[in-house]
């Protein structure tokens, strides 16, 4: 299911452009365009649904394990590992909850040391 009017509909058929990363027959993950820290990530079902409680159980059960294989480009120097490297994993439902883009996604933020400025 597609919604004409929606962005990350869009980028899922590449009718606006985006750095994909993995693509699976029922997700897609790329980078966001406004990143809170370097390698700021979404992953989106193809299904178009505004929240989570739209979205078909099969679909989220495909997101998951696409969000830990996308954990291992979190790598950001030699030493650093998946384990090693710190981030976040965030999903918004609804504008109280600071949603904007009203297809589910979920970001994937690494988490910088601000001293080191690596993860
Ligand atoms: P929200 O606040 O809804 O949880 O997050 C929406 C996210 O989508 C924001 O981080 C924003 O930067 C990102 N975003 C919005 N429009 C686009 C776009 O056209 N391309 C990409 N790659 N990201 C977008
Ligand atoms: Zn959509």
């Amino acid at each position: 299911m597609s919604s004409a009017s929606c962005i990350f509909c869009k980028i899922i058929k590449g009718e606006i452009p985006s750095f994909k990363l993995i693509e699976t027959p029922l997700s897609f993950a790329f980078l966001d365009i406004q990143p809170l820290s370097e390698g700021h990530i979404l992953v989106i079902p193809k299904h178009h649904g505004a929240k989570l409680h739209n979205i078909p159980d099969e679909n989220l059960a495909d997101i998951l394990p696409v969000i830990k294989k996308l954990t291992k480009v979190l790598k950001l120097d030699e030493n650093d590992t998946p384990e090693g490297t710190g981030y976040n994993v965030l999903q918004n439902n609804g504008r109280i909850a600071h949603q904007e883009v009203d297809h589910v996604h979920f970001h994937l933020i690494p988490k910088v040391d601000p001293k080191t400025g690596l993860g």
